[in-house]
């Protein structure tokens, strides 16, 4: 049997939600032109297309909406935030911003520049493109256990770091602007990256004299997988784990919109380098506004603040990280393929599995996720052919390695019961899932079609 970790909070605020009828979803989502992000949320039952600033917040943190200080300079919620991030990462420096990709403007212009590479384990997307606006070429560097999605393995976020010291050996560690290490690999499905990994990153950049970033949005998810997967880790506290992995780290990059809690806000943190942390603040004032605010209202940085320490609870982590591994083995018992081990804040279901008469050009990820919403209202996303689109040169459709269908769950928001019909609609979604066609696109804009493009369902 499979445990579910019960809810280590009760229900104080309630947000009502509804299921349409069937035919009214079948209406729904071809006026959304098959694309789930052309439907409105007051149409979806249970939403998991992102936990990015879908969590919800504590009693605490809207309490601390309440007494959040506005002033533009020498904010007592900016001071608590500085106390709550010192507590949690042991850096001297810390600068807040509206979310993560704004921590990554002001930050990688710092460290790069045309000519130069970032080496990530893998970069997230609005990394990579901040990387490439900075002037530079984002390369990735994963283990390769990561690309196998059914054998096991711990730790599948983890740098390839054999191959981190070939690519910079060829690159020129004069040419290597800054290392990444995203904690959960969030592209690689959320999967954890071991101590022993970052550290011996860390050792690697040092030896050629690189800065080490972090990008962070999931900082207390990674530190409970070492918690629970690596030795040496079980009796140490969430913050204790939180610490030592930002030891080997210069500088931080972080969307407080994950392991945070809040919905919308960012953080930068620079451990000890002063005239880094002079660049930092420079650049944040025009393009964020004052340091105490970066980007946000003294409410938000308040609950940022409650947030970040409320984000390391074990008990939470525990129910947190459990609805994910309960999905897993509910799907596992009625044999749906996903990738394996399951991620901290998703599960990717192999589409590819389950549709194996759908072709990549007609996109099964997506055939998927447009049945979940159909059988029970449930919003998901393609990450597969349909999102990685055309070739710009050939303009032919490119066949992604995967075909899978990301369910990523908010934080603190549904109950096992939600849970429960998701494995419900899965399930019945394979009893028919040999009657399914694929889809194909009418209409599409040139990049980042999967947010726009308009799709047909196949006869
Ligand atoms: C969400 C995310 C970002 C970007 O943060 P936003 O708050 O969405 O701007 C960067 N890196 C990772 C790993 C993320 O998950």
């Amino acid at each position: 049997m499979t445990k579910y970790y019960a809810e280590p909070f009760k229900i104080k605020m309630v947000e009502p939600i509804k299921m349409l009828t069937r035919e009214e979803r079948i209406e729904k989502i071809k006026e959304a032109n098959y694309n789930v992000f052309g439907l409105k949320s007051d149409d979806v039952y249970i939403d998991l297309l992102t936990d990015s600033g879908t969590g919800a917040m504590s009693d605490k943190q809207w309490a601390g909406i309440m007494v959040g200080d506005e002033a533009y300079s020498g904010s007592r919620s900016y001071r608590n935030l500085i106390k709550s991030a010192q507590d949690i990462f042991d850096y001297e420096y810390f600068q807040p911003v509206h979310q993560g990709r704004a921590a990554e403007k002001v930050v990688m212009p710092i460290f790069l520049e045309k000519g130069k590479v970032a080496i990530s384990n893998m970069h997230f997307d609005t990394t990579r493109a901040h990387v490439e606006l900075a002037g530079a070429r984002a390369v990735d560097c994963v283990i390769r256990e990561a690309l196998d999605t059914v054998n096991y393995h711990p730790f599948k976020g983890n740098m390839d770091n054999e191959r981190l010291e070939k690519l910079i050996e060829e690159y020129g560690a004069e040419n290597v602007g800054m290392i990444i290490i995203t904690v959960t690999n969030n592209s690689a499905g959320g999967q954890p990256v071991s101590m022993e990994n970052i550290k011996k990153t860390s050792e690697i950049a040092k030896s050629y004299n690189i800065p080490v970033c972090i990008d962070a949005a999931r900082y207390a998810e990674n530190a409970y997988f070492i918690k629970k997967r690596e030795a040496g880790y079980e009796d140490k506290s969430i913050k204790e784990i939180a610490k030592e992995m930002f030891s080997y780290a210069d500088i931080f990059t972080m969307s407080a919109k994950k392991d945070a809690i809040i919905n919308m806000g960012g953080l930068i943190g620079v451990k000890n380098d002063a005239e880094i942390f002079e660049t930092v603040k420079a650049r944040t004032i025009p393009l964020e506004g004052f340091i105490s605010y970066g980007g946000l209202a003294g409410r938000d940085i308040e609950a940022m603040a409650i947030g970040l320490q409320e984000g390391t609870d074990f008990d939470y982590l525990q129910y947190r990280v459990g609805q994910i591994e309960y999905l897993a083995a509910k799907l596992d018992e009625a044999g749906i393929a996903f990738q394996s081990p399951a991620g901290g804040h998703a599960l990717f279901i192999d589409a590819k599995k389950m549709l194996p008469q759908v072709p990549y050009y007609e996109f099964p990820a997506q055939t998927l996720a447009l049945e979940l919403y159909i059988e029970a209202g449930i919003r998901s996303c393609d990450i597969g052919s349909y999102m990685m689109g055309n070739n710009p040169d050939t303009g032919e459709q490119i066949e992604s390695e995967f075909e899978f269908t990301r369910l990523a769950v908010p934080r603190r928001v549904y109950t096992q019961s939600h849970l429960d019909v998701i494995v419900e609609a899965l399930k019945a979604i394979k009893e028919r899932a040999s009657d399914l066609k694929g889809y194909k696109v009418t209409w599409e804009p040139a990049i980042l079609r999967h947010f726009t493009a308009k799709l047909m369902p196949l006869e």
